[in-house]
């Protein structure tokens, strides 16, 4: 089955908002085996929704999404454009919106009038509860092909296709043609002379491919023939091969499979940032539940931080400096003590674009690890871009740590 995406949105053309419900839809119809073969992004215009949407149907894909300008401003042009292309009228429904003034009177609000329009559908199509929001969805059956309306706010999207469109529209398959590996630590072209002969073996049943970031990267695998499960087997021909480089074969992110092990394993964790100022905590605690194992940390940007709230001594700065394997040690060894954690991590390095030198030049980067009464520091040179340097760091951070329970803890994965 396959699918066309139409997103509608003057901001989505002009840079302001990235078209994050496209990515969101596409990605999830994947998971019933439903492909999405054209996307594209129109303005709050009507004859363009209307031309959009003809050309659509002509193609007559399976599934047709539609998000945005369904709001009640003046821009939001879509409901409009729609009952004009399938010439009808539209439905207002009356318990949706005794439902939404009821909602308004528990809170003190004076309901706005334009709850009328969020509880106006076409006739003919039938409303999509929105769990979050407001504006009711529709979904309409026109010449072969299923079309969905959905509201822009990508909250109320992903809203709607949880409880309503994807449960009641379509059937998960058992076995799904694409999986996903993400690795970290090596990159793709590596990578892939490790596994050309798996490649090369499966080439009739599997399509892969390297998607590389600068923070790791995703193998993908595809299956193009008809043996259904194949692409598990070469997933797990993989994940042999490459062993430790691979952290995930699921949709989870780094810091969440590393808060993993450390529940597993009943240990906790604390750091001592410098040059990622909060960024590697601010991941930790992306992951739900982390107060498990996550105990704090301590932004040590400033070396008076680093001197009293570390006590890093005045010698170590001077001696070596602030970016430094000694002091990336001290860092973490202190932050274990101060906070009783069993394990420190800490980070220390030039992001730049000012503070480098010949010696140290901006990319450079030490990360410090304590651990059971031990301590070590690595050494690395990433890219010159501020906001890249720091993203590598936290996520080298965080690797090193899986590495250590890796290492360690027989039981992860
Ligand atoms: P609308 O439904 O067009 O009134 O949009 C409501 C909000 O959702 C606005 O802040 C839009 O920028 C945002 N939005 C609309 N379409 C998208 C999209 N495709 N991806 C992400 N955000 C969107
Ligand atoms: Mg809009």
């Amino acid at each position: 089955m396959n699918a066309c995406i139409i997103t509608i949105g003057d901001e989505l053309l002009q840079g302001f908002t990235r078209d994050t419900n496209s990515e969101w839809i596409s990605k999830h119809l994947l998971d019933y085996d439903v492909h999405t073969e054209y996307k594209v992004t129109i303005p709050d215009d009507r004859p363009k929704i209307i031309q959009t949407l003809k050309r659509a149907i002509s193609d007559q894909y399976d599934f047709i999404f539609i998000t945005g300008g369904l709001g009640p401003t003046h821009d939001d042009v879509t409901r409009n454009a729609l009952k004009l292309f399938f010439e009808v009228s539209t439905v207002f429904d009356q318990d949706h919106h005794e439902k939404l003034v009821e909602w308004c009177h528990q809170r003190n609000i004076i309901p706005p009038l334009n709850l009328e329009s969020q509880s106006t559908i076409l006739s003919g199509s039938t409303s999509i509860p929105n769990p979050v929001g407001s504006a009711l969805g529709m979904s309409i059956k026109y010449d072969g092909s299923q079309i969905f309306i959905l509201p822009g706010v990508p909250a109320e999207m992903v809203g709607m296709m949880q409880e309503t469109i994807l449960p009641k529209f379509f059937l998960k398959s058992d076995f799904s043609r694409f999986i996903t590996l993400k690795t970290v630590g090596k990159g793709e072209s590596k990578i892939s002379e490790e596994i050309s002969d798996i490649i090369h073996d499966f080439e009739t049943d599997v399509k892969i491919a390297f998607l590389p970031q600068y923070t790791g990267v995703n193998i993908r695998i595809k299956r193009i023939s008809k043996r259904v499960g194949i692409a598990h087997t070469v997933a797990n021909l993989i994940q042999k091969r490459l062993k430790g480089l691979i952290y995930t074969n699921e949709d989870h992110a780094l810091e969440e499979v590393v808060g993993k092990m450390l529940r597993l394993n009943k240990l906790t964790l604390s750091v001592a940032e410098s040059c990622t100022g909060g960024w590697l905590s601010k991941r930790l605690t992306d992951a739900p539940g982390s107060s498990d194992y996550f105990l704090g940390s301590v932004i040590a940007y400033h070396n008076n931080i680093k001197k009293s709230v570390l006590e890093i001594p005045d010698t170590i700065l001077e001696q070596y400096g602030a970016v430094s394997e000694q002091t990336a040690k001290l860092m973490a060894e202190s932050i274990c003590k101060i906070t009783g954690s069993s394990i420190g991590i800490s980070t220390t390095g030039i992001s730049g674009p000012t503070g480098g030198t010949l010696k140290k030049p901006v990319g450079l980067v030490f990360i410090g690890l304590a651990y059971d009464g031990q301590v070590f520091a690595s050494k690395f040179n990433f890219l010159k871009n501020r906001t890249l340097h720091r993203e590598m760091s936290c996520t080298t951070a965080l690797n090193m740590l899986r590495l250590l329970l890796l290492e360690n803890f027989s039981n992860t994965f």
